[in-house]
């Protein structure tokens, strides 16, 4: 083990360094191997070192890697050609985070609102939302606590509860001009928006001349069973955002409106490394593979198998059921034995089980989109070894 003490603590990590991944496996510096049901929250949407990704990342390194952001470049205008082909927006702006897709969705919609709105500049977001690590995306989140963490806040962000039309007609008025939700919270605890919430908040937020924005850096990306999640509800947002996925493990991010909305000029958004080729020629092998034929039918398939596979894990062991989209999906425990479950998976043996606990009554599952039927069920029979184990030591702990 080397010296990790210089290394900025960023989450809580155990004391082990990933070395190698190959699909949905990873391997650790011990040489022990893991299944991953989290590939990184989402982001390696094909698995770690897709064969595919891997010849376009060679392929545009030896060409070139950022010629210049003042410049276009080949692999960015066939990504956006591919995102604006796929989904109902028309102009795509690179970035290199979720969070900084979403900074630039938040400016997007106040310069509109500057322009059109009588300079109106509240978004409307929701309880438990999750958008981001920068200040204005933290202030937009409803993570439970952020609210006072890097006090003040970024202004403008009132929350309403996700599901509850009620709650968003409560707060928009003429200083409105957004509602922005994930489809399907990802940390927040995967609870899908409802396609009747979807359609009652287009028809809301276009009766009051309001954008509706939809982050998807976890939902977007073939994660649910369609490219995008809004596609779920057949609705037509003004604006996206996406990120991890799209770059199936690279920094790569966008931020998509339709043209109306598109009031951005030269010099209110951008970045040094913002659209480089490097990130954007994987970008397109990823959408590339994730719009082939049949590919997205095989990820709603697989997300049916593990939804039946997660809830005779249910049944079995008397949990609350599961939730979720495609392969984006939630095991309802009942009872706060999350952590310690993602603590058991990680440190079994011989192979170790990577997924995550976003509630302390719930596990997270987030394969890559091309996991095989074999590895769910190897995922569940290890999570089923755990959970025995788990459930037993519980039992003991209790007085009779
Ligand atoms: N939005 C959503 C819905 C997310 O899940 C995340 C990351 N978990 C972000 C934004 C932030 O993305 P990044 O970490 O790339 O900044």
């Amino acid at each position: 083990m080397s010296n990790t003490q210089s290394v900025m603590f960023v989450t809580k990590r155990p004391d082990i360094e990933m070395v190698s991944g190959q699909g949905s496996w990873l391997v650790d510096n011990h040489g022990k191997r893991y299944l991953d049901f989290l590939q990184g929250w989402a982001v390696n949407c094909l698995g770690h070192s897709d064969p595919g990704m891997l010849a376009a990342l060679n392929a545009q390194a030896s060409k070139v890697i950022n010629p210049s952001p003042a410049f276009y470049n080949q692999p960015m205008i066939e990504l956006a050609d591919l995102l604006t082909k796929h989904s109902c927006f028309d102009k795509v702006f690179f970035a290199n985070s979720g969070a900084e897709a979403n900074e630039g969705a938040i400016k997007l919609a106040r310069k509109w609102g500057r322009m059109h709105k009588d300079s109106a500049f509240q978004i409307i977001t929701f309880d438990h939302s999750f958008h981001g690590r920068t200040l204005a995306t933290m202030s937009a989140s409803g993570k439970p606590g952020w609210d006072t963490m890097f006090a003040p806040q970024v202004n403008g962000f009132p929350k309403a509860d996700l599901n509850d039309i009620a709650s968003v007609e409560r707060l928009i008025n003429d200083k409105t001009v957004a509602v922005m939700l994930e489809p399907v919270q990802g940390e927040g605890g995967v609870i899908p928006a409802s396609k009747e919430f979807m359609q009652q908040l287009r028809a809301l937020t276009k009766a009051h001349n309001v954008l509706l924005i939809v982050d998807e850096v976890q939902s977007g990306c073939g994660r649910t069973g369609e490219l995008f999640a809004y596609q779920l509800s057949g609705i037509e947002p003004d604006i996206m955002t996406l990120g991890k996925g799209i770059g199936g493990g690279v920094p790569l991010a966008a931020l998509l409106s339709t043209d109306a909305v598109a009031v951005f000029e030269p010099g209110d958004q951008g970045g040094t490394y913002c659209g480089n080729p490097l990130m954007t020629a994987v970008g397109v092998n990823v959408i590339g593979q994730i719009t082939a034929p049949g590919f997205l039918d095989d990820v709603k398939a697989k997300g049916q198998y593990l939804r039946e596979q997660l809830l005779k894990l249910s049944d079995k062991h008397h949990l609350d059921g599961e939730r979720g989209e495609g392969l984006l999906r939630a095991l309802q425990l009942g009872s706060d034995m999350g952590n310690e479950l993602v603590e058991r998976a990680r440190t079994m043996g011989p192979n170790g089980l990577l997924i995550n606990a976003p509630r302390p009554n719930l596990l997270r599952f987030m394969p890559a989109l091309n996991v095989t039927r074999a590895e769910i069920d190897q995922m569940i029979s290890m999570l089923d070894e755990v959970m025995t184990v788990e459930i037993a030591s519980r039992k003991q702990a209790v007085p009779a």
